[in-house]
Formats: C-alpha cells, structure tokens, sequence
C-alpha cells in the first residue's frame, strides 16, 4: 500500500465531502495498492469556487511573468528530485515499462522549464489603423480552467495542462484519471510545496461521468481542456456548449505508419514495433495502421514477426521487460475483445492475439504483441481505435494509394513515412491529413513544437508558443492620441 491520499482544494488536502474511498490497482499484479478519495459533485463546486476566487480576487493572473517563471521552475526542480520515486508510482499505476516512466518524468519536468521559460517572452502585436488611434493586441488568461486528463500518461498528462495553463496566468480545477491519480497526487504535493497560493490549482479526484462532467458543466469554469477519447469529447463539446466555454480536445486516432520499399529495412521495422508497442499500444498517437509497399510486404511482415516474438513482456518493474501490463483488467478485455472481432472478419493473425498467461501473467493484463494482416479498409479492427498492442498491415502498390489509404480514416492524429527518398518523403507527409508526423521516425515529439489533431482527433493544440496562445484570450486595446470631443451631437 504506498498511499491513501485525498484532494486538494484550494491549498488544503480535504477528503471527499460524501468521504468515499477508491481502491487503486497495479494492474500488473492485480493488487490494490491504494486508497484515494472519490471526489463527487460537491468537491467540485469547492474547488471550482476556490479556483474562481483565486483567479478573481488573489491577484493571481496579475503575478510578474517571473515570478510564475520562477514557481515553474521550482516545480520542474522537485519534480526532478523525486523522479525515481514517480517513475515507480507511474509504473506500478499505469502497468508501463519503468523505462518509459523515467521517460515521462523527464518530459514533465522539460514541459515545466519549457513554459517557465516562455511566461516572459514577447507577445501581442500592434496594428496601423487610422491617425491619431493606435491598436494593439494583448494576450490575458482566460480564467478558470478545467483540465481533464486520460490514464495511458498520467503525469506527462498532468505537466501539459498545469505548466501552460499556470504560467498563462490561469487557475484551474484539474481531474487525472479515476484509475491512475497517483503520480498527479505526488505532483499536486510539489504544487503545494513550492507556495502555489491557494485556490490556483486545485485536484479532484473521481469518475468522467460525475466529478468530469461537473466540471464541464460548472458556470465558474471558463475553459474545458480535455484529453480522452473522441466519443468522450463529443459529450464534453455538448455539456460545455451550454455555457459558451472554450474547448480544446486532444482525442483518439488511427494513425498510419506508411514505409516505401526504398527505406532503410531495419529502422523502419524497429520504428514500426516502437510505433505501435509503446506503452503497450495505448498511445493516441499509436503507428496502428502499418501501411507497406508490396514488394517488400512479406519480407517486412516476416522480419517483424520474428522480432515482435521476441519483445520481453511483464512486470515493468523488471528492467529488464520491454512491454508491460495494459491498464486494467477491463481495458484488457475490450482489447482482446477488437481481436476476436478481427478473426472474425476475416483478418489472418500473423503473431500473437492472446492474453499471456501462466505464472505471474495470470495476477495483470498482459496481452502479446499482435500483428494482423490481410485486412481491408472495412473492417472494424482497422477503422477503430483499439488502444492496444495490435498492430494491422495494409498494402499499397504506389505513392497515391498509400495516401489513400493513410486519409482513409476519420481520426487525423499522426502518420510516419518512411522512404530515403526526401522528396517523396515531404510529398507523402505534406499530403497526410494529420497534426503531428514524421520521416523516417516515428512517435518523438518534443515540448516546443505543437500537438495535436486534424478531424476527430481533436480541436487546437497543445505544447509550444502554440500551447501557452491555448489559455489566452486575445484583447484588442484601442488608444486614442488626440484627447478631444467627437463633436457629433448636440454642436448648433
Ligand atoms: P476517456 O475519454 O474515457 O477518459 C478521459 C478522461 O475523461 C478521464 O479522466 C475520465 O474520467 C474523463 N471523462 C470520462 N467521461 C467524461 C465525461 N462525460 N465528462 C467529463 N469527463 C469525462 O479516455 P481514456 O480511456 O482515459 O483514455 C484513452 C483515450 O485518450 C484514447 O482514445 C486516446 O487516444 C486518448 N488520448 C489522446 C491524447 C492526445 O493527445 N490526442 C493523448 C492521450 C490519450
């Protein structure tokens, strides 16, 4: 049992108002190996209130850019000092190799020093209008925003939505996943223990469907900045409509990994693994669609295979394991249940397409690398987000039906491309109907350049300038140089 912690409400860690308690899980072992508050309807009112006190009436928004800098960093510091101890919480929560959990606490603390170091930056612009008026733009925060966030990254997650949003000015009322609160909970302690005042950022604990949708409904919430799913956005974009709230949505995709026979073999066979068995397939950004030029197809297909069987699944814990446990036990299900849809569709399974189980597999949600050909674009198995480690492999014959094929989606998240060709590389790219890609690369993304997705998979951006515009509003302020009468009315 590593904690039984609670939330924290305009500087306060307060139990939940109806003092109910959620289990939280490894879902490695299947254990429980926490308690958290289970916030409701009730916690988020005091938190929506104190975030909406805090932005209102603390002076908060009107802090010196360096002294949010400051605070900033001083997050990124402590993140940094306790990163071993939420690479495990984040492993042992999430069920993701511990390797790729340092990984996370890394971005963390980089997205923290990112937006520290953007808060004082030149922005706003000023416009010739007519004599003797100037006009000139300037960027306030919006408010009070609520942040919603899903489980597959829960502190990467978290230091998205915090760093842009506070050093924009903003406060917030932030909700991890009900199934993985634990990073975000140890990153909220840090918050607290740099001198956040209180009511700037507040966590609360709990369900989408009561404390997320009170959120998105609450009329002290200025802006709903949601990451989940696209079915889950759709219903957010509804409730929040009511009250005009500004939206942003980072939702799901079906992202294609397209390779020309002229690539270099082996790279593009391992990006192929990493694009689609990172973090066990539960990534929206997942290279799920493997697009592969005929006549390297077989040859490709089989090179994968062989290495696919190799990866080492398990506790991510071990060091040693490649892959880990997926989320739980019903994310697991759902996952196996796309792959009996696929056989039943026809699609031929050229690798795995079963739990693990036996000794240690049995107590978590171990699933094997998965990799189904002989698809159409039909079928459900290539259309749907399955967030798990299956890969499908399409073939195409030249440049224009590989293009058709990747656009043959309603998500518009990612796309790789890889060819040594730089020409028909940027082509390709140029032509895929997504926010984030790649050449001859697959899944690096980086703090200064923005994310996010075309179509279904999603609305604005995230990260970089474009991330910090995100919690701006945009005032137009007009002076006038000559101080004198109109003159229009009333001049006989
Ligand atoms: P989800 O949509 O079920 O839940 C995400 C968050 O929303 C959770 O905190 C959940 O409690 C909350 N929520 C659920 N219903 C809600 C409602 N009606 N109102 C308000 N909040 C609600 O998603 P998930 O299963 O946790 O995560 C997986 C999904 O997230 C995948 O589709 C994946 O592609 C997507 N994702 C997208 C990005 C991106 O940057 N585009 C990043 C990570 C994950």
């Amino acid at each position: 049992m590593i904690r039984a912690k609670s939330m924290f409400i305009e500087g306060v860690w307060v139990e939940a108002a109806e003092s109910k308690l959620r289990e939280i899980y490894n879902p490695a072992t299947g254990k429980v190996i926490a308690f958290v508050a289970e916030g409701g309807v009730e916690d988020v009112h005091k938190a929506a209130a104190a975030a909406r006190k805090a932005f209102d009436e603390s002076g908060w928004p009107e802090t010196s850019p360096l002294e949010r800098a400051r605070l900033l960093h001083a997050i990124a510091d402590r993140i940094e000092l306790a990163a071993e101890e939420l690479a495990i919480l984040e492993t042992m929560n999430v069920g993701k190799p511990l390797r790729e959990s340092h990984h996370d606490v890394s971005e963390a603390v980089q997205c923290f020093r990112y937006y520290a170091g953007l808060v004082n930056k030149p922005f706003g612009q000023t416009y010739p209008v007519a004599d003797p008026m100037v006009a000139m733009v300037v960027r306030e925060p919006i408010g009070v925003c609520g942040q919603i966030v899903p489980w597959n990254y829960p502190l990467v997650m978290a230091a998205w939505k915090l760093a842009p949003c506070l050093a924009a000015g903003n406060t917030t009322v932030f909700k991890p996943s009900e199934i993985t609160p634990l990073t975000a909970i140890r990153l909220f302690e840090i918050l607290q223990e740099v001198g956040l005042p209180p009511g700037v950022a507040n966590l609360v604990l709990g369900t989408g469907a009561v404390v997320g949708r009170e959120i998105v409904v609450s009329p002290l919430v200025d802006k709903v900045a949601f990451t989940g799913g696209t079915a889950t956005g759709s219903s957010i974009m509804e409730a929040a409509s009511k009250t005009i709230k500004k939206v942003s949505l980072e939702l799901g995709g079906k992202s294609p990994n397209i390779v020309f026979a002229d690539a270099d073999f082996e790279t593009a066979v391992e990006y192929a693994m990493f694009g689609i068995f990172a973090n066990q397939g539960q990534v929206c950004s997942a290279g799920s669609r493997l697009l592969l030029e005929d006549s390297i197809h077989d040859r490709f297909v089989e090179a994968l295979v062989e290495r696919c069987q190799k990866i080492r699944v398990g506790n991510g814990m071990n060091e040693r394991n490649e892959m880990g446990s997926l989320v739980s036990p019903a994310h697991m299900q759902k996952v196996l249940d796309y792959i009996e849809i696929g056989k039943r569709e026809g699609a031929r399974l050229a690798t795995g397409g079963h739990r693990l189980t036996g000794g240690d597999y049995d107590q978590g949600c171990f699933v094997a690398p998965t990799i189904f050909i002989d698809v159409t674009p039909d079928m459900r198995i290539v259309k749907e987000e399955i967030f798990g480690p299956v890969l499908v492999v399409q073939r195409f014959k030249t440049e224009e039906e590989a293009i058709r094929l990747a656009n043959d989606t309603v998500f518009g998240l990612a796309g790789g491309v890889f060819t040594q060709d730089g020409a028909k590389g940027l082509r390709v790219v140029k032509k895929l109907r997504a926010g984030i890609t790649w050449i001859n690369s697959y899944h690096p993304t980086y703090i200064e350049a923005p994310w996010g997705g075309y179509k279904r998979s999603g609305i604005g951006r995230e990260l970089g300038t474009f991330g910090l515009d995100a919690y701006t509003e945009i005032k137009q302020i007009n002076v006038n140089l000559h101080v004198a009468p109109l003159g229009l009315y009333n001049n006989d």
